[in-house]
């Protein structure tokens, strides 16, 4: 085994985090866990993951499942695609697997959802296979431990990054292995500054030897999200407000309330109100700012309630009460104007 494995390996198992997808032997959990995982915290996924375990056990109920029903349960986790992409990955293992998750790569990369980073993590965590798990982690701990200086994004850095984590990778524990990178990289080897001196792997580490681990690994900048304009529009027929499920590809199938792009004046936010929904609308009462970050557009927001003489919501729309909000799923972007409508008079709002 290469020492450097070794070295990584003996600190696994002295610092090992302990959590719930670990050592299960499952596929389908490292799986659900992995797919969590992505641009998201361990401490957020942890309630999320019992939750989702617990309603859909196996590969099976999960195919078997609403859609809606799955997103319910994903609420406030963002990157809904991911959830969407685990629900069809799922009824495809049914479908083409008998529903058995299969522990090759290449199989495993013709399942909607599952990236190169989420194959190598199943095969080898959940299967043992001597594979790669490269994700941001993995990159910057490899690039800096081994001293690679060039664009460690662009695909031939992805692939010399793969390529050096296979060549220290040992047979013998593969899963133990990429977890331990994972752990070192989120825990010491950390974005930013280093914390080498407990490292274990200082003694053969390339960028701490040459003092310029914290320029690692190199990244081209990232363009800024794009800030765009919304009026958020609350509006309520007696105690339902209107919503309706997004047919965008941005959180698509999620519910949100009505939403006007740009900031109008509130002379005209009843006139804005009639052209996204058709429905006569007057009172607008400004409640408030909110914002929400996506990874490439932000969402400024300004939150109007307005109250509609409308019975029927139109085509495409719901009106739900409280009760009937919470059985929606809402996305996270919603959450500021949702506690604003929460917070409202029952009645008129007061102008
Ligand atoms: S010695 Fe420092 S830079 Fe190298 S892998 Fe360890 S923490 Fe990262």
């Amino acid at each position: 085994m290469d020492h450097r494995a070794q070295a990584l390996l003996s600190w696994y198992d002295r610092h090992r985090r302990s959590l719930p997808w670990r050592d299960v032997g499952d596929p389908y959990a490292t799986w659900v866990s992995e797919t969590m995982l992505q641009q998201t915290r361990v401490e957020t996924v942890l309630s999320y993951y019992k939750r989702f375990l617990r309603a859909f056990p196996t590969v099976q109920a999960l195919a078997a499942a609403d859609e809606a029903e799955v997103l319910k349960l994903w609420e406030g986790l963002g990157y809904y695609r991911r959830a969407k992409n685990l629900l069809t990955g799922a009824r495809q293992v049914v479908q083409a697997y008998g529903g058995a998750i299969p522990s090759d790569i290449a199989q495993l990369r013709k399942i909607q959802g599952i990236g190169p980073y989420t194959a190598g993590a199943i095969a080898s965590m959940a299967f043992g296979r001597p594979e790669a798990a490269v994700d941001g982690n993995v990159t910057r701990v490899t690039a800096r431990l081994t001293g690679y200086r060039d664009n460690a994004a662009s695909p031939s850095g992805r692939r010399e990054i793969e390529a050096r984590v296979r060549a220290i990778l040992p047979v013998e524990r593969p899963g133990d292995f990429n977890q331990a990178l994972m752990d070192l990289g989120a825990t010491i080897c950390l974005p930013g500054t280093p914390d080498c001196d407990r490292c274990p792997l200082a003694a053969c580490c390339d960028a701490s030897a040459a003092g310029d681990a914290e320029e690692l690994p190199v990244l081209p900048r990232k363009n800024p999200p794009r800030a765009e304009q919304w009026d958020v529009l609350l509006i309520r027929s007696g105690d339902r407000f209107l919503l309706r499920p997004r047919t965008e590809t941005l959180l698509q199938g999620l519910y949100v309330f009505a939403m006007a792009e740009g900031f109008h004046p509130a002379e005209t936010v009843a006139e804005a109100a009639r052209a996204v929904t058709g429905l006569t609308c007057e009172s607008p009462v400004y409640l408030g700012e909110a914002r929400h970050v996506f990874t490439h557009r932000v969402w400024e927001m300004r939150v109007w309630a307005l109250t509609t003489d409308a019975d029927t919501a139109p085509e495409g729309w719901v009106f739900a009460d409280a009760e009937e909000m919470a059985r929606l799923a809402l996305p996270s972007a919603m959450r500021v104007p949702r506690r604003l409508a929460e917070q409202l008079p029952s009645g008129k709002p007061e102008a």
